[in-house]
């Protein structure tokens, strides 16, 4: 039972002391009124958006309600670029802002700078780009390209070695492509050598030994001054440099020195028009005995070698096939009619007389050079053979049918056209027939020797 007391006490108690308590606040606080409450106004905010000169803003801004985001974008106008925002440390062009507060912002731009670029080339080579202005960080990218003849040898501004190069434009800046000479005669200096101009502006240039005796240098000018005046060289369309076609270097020494010229043209010796990978020339390696025993061959070489330079260039377009005895036989017979009309020694007689019956057996033996010859006296015999088949057949004049072998073959070249179709056209019959014409001929020179007194300036009278 004392169990059930105490519980029952506490119950009591606790009652009296709660009932109390609220009783005591009933009493000192006063009775609220209760009202409908009205919704709070937004809060509103104001965002002022600008841009500063050299671009444009999205949005001018305007008022929100707290807590609006809004997107801004900042435009660069053209030459110009965006630097950032006043207002935000945001580097980015598009800027989202959530109105908490009155907020300001400003974008910024600036102008690109502009730099210029200046490309140029040493000689012997070309560039893609001479360059120009371009804004501040383009990316640029030029490429040299050599000349024929020469090589790429680096660029001034720049340490690359390589033929193109890519340029950014943070700065204004010039680069010099330069090359190198590969080509031993384009590297000629041609400024301190002697030459001649034809009238068809073809340039031969002389260079010439001391060693050779200087009454052979004389004779030497002399006789090119006159081939030039009476056979003049036509000047073509060069494709490389000094590939014969516009001018022409002569070397010329005595065989009994080294050649002085090894620097340009190796170990060519002899005489002929030749050449190396890098253009054609002119070699009159004069044998020392013609001095010594007063041979004519010492200046006709000159007359030789400077015809086959007209040859070679009278065609307007390709060089007809260089059947041999034409192309030689032409060659040879002049140093004969030169050495008749100037030294007065009938050189047909005195060196080109050793015919052999290849010549009225075999003639297309001597279309190439495979055969040896004495003298090219076969290759003359077909040539004058022909001569006179001409005059024979065709009825020309002497000096007709010498102007056909001498200069309108040379001139007849042209593309895709064949040799028995050329010849023909040249000459008026075919070159199966001339061949089988040539069988009634005997292999003697002085058969066919021309007539009378040929003057070179009747045969090249035209030119
Ligand atoms: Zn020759």
């Amino acid at each position: 039972m004392k169990y059930s007391f105490s519980f029952l006490s506490i119950c009591i108690l606790s009652f009296i002391i709660v009932f109390s308590c609220s009783t005591e606040e009933e009493e000192s606080v006063a009775p609220v009124v209760q009202t409908p409450q009205p919704e709070p106004e937004p809060v509103e905010y104001t965002l002022t958006v600008s841009a500063a000169e050299g671009g444009t803003v999205s949005t001018e801004g305007g008022t929100y309600d707290e807590g609006t985001e809004v997107t801004i974008t900042a435009t660069p106008s053209e030459g110009y670029r965006f630097t950032g925002w006043e207002g935000n440390t945001s580097t980015e062009e598009s800027l989202t802002i959530t109105l908490n507060s009155n907020q300001t912002y400003q974008a910024l731009f600036e102008l690109i700078p502009i730099y210029t670029l200046t490309i140029t080339t040493g000689e012997g080579g070309t560039v893609s780009t001479e360059g120009g202005e371009y804004e501040e960080g383009t990316e640029v990218e030029v490429t040299a390209t050599p000349n024929e003849g020469y090589r790429f040898d680096g660029w001034e501004g720049n340490d690359s070695t390589n033929e193109s190069l890519t340029i950014t434009l943070n700065s204004n800046q010039t680069y010099q492509a330069l090359f190198q000479l590969t080509n031993p005669l384009a590297a000629l200096d041609v400024s301190a050598l002697e030459y001649i101009e034809s009238s068809e502006d073809f340039k031969f240039y002389y260079n010439i030994s001391n060693n050779l005796p200087a009454a052979w240098i004389e004779e030497f000018k002399s006789i090119m001054n006159y081939l030039n005046n009476i056979i003049p060289v036509k000047s073509r369309v060069s494709s490389t440099p000094r590939d014969g076609k516009s001018e022409m270097h002569i070397f010329s020494w005595t065989s009994i020195e080294e050649s002085p010229f090894k620097e340009t043209i190796g170990d060519a010796s002899g005489a002929c028009i030749c050449g190396n990978q890098y253009g054609r020339y002119m070699l009159l390696e004069i044998n020392n005995n013609e001095f010594i025993y007063n041979h004519n061959h010492r200046f006709l070489v000159i007359v030789h070698e400077y015809f086959h330079a007209f040859q070679l260039n009278a065609s307007e377009n390709e060089t007809p096939t260089k059947l041999k005895f034409l192309m030689e036989g032409a060659a040879a017979t002049l140093e004969s009619f030169y050495s008749k009309q100037y030294f007065n020694e009938n050189y047909f007689i005195s060196a080109q007389s050793n015919v052999t019956n290849n010549a009225v057996n075999s003639p297309q033996l001597f279309e190439e050079r495979g055969v040896t010859e004495f003298n090219y006296a076969d290759s003359v015999f077909i040539f004058l053979s022909l001569v006179k088949e001409l005059q024979i057949k065709n009825g020309l004049t002497q000096i007709e049918a010498l102007k056909k072998v001498y200069v309108e073959w040379w001139q007849s070249g042209r593309e895709g056209v064949n040799k028995e179709i050329l010849f023909e056209e040249v000459f008026g019959f075919s070159l199966e027939g001339f061949y089988e014409s040539l069988k009634s001929y005997s292999p003697d020179i002085e058969t066919v020797l021309p007539s009378g007194n040929i003057t070179m300036e009747e045969i090249f009278e035209d030119l």
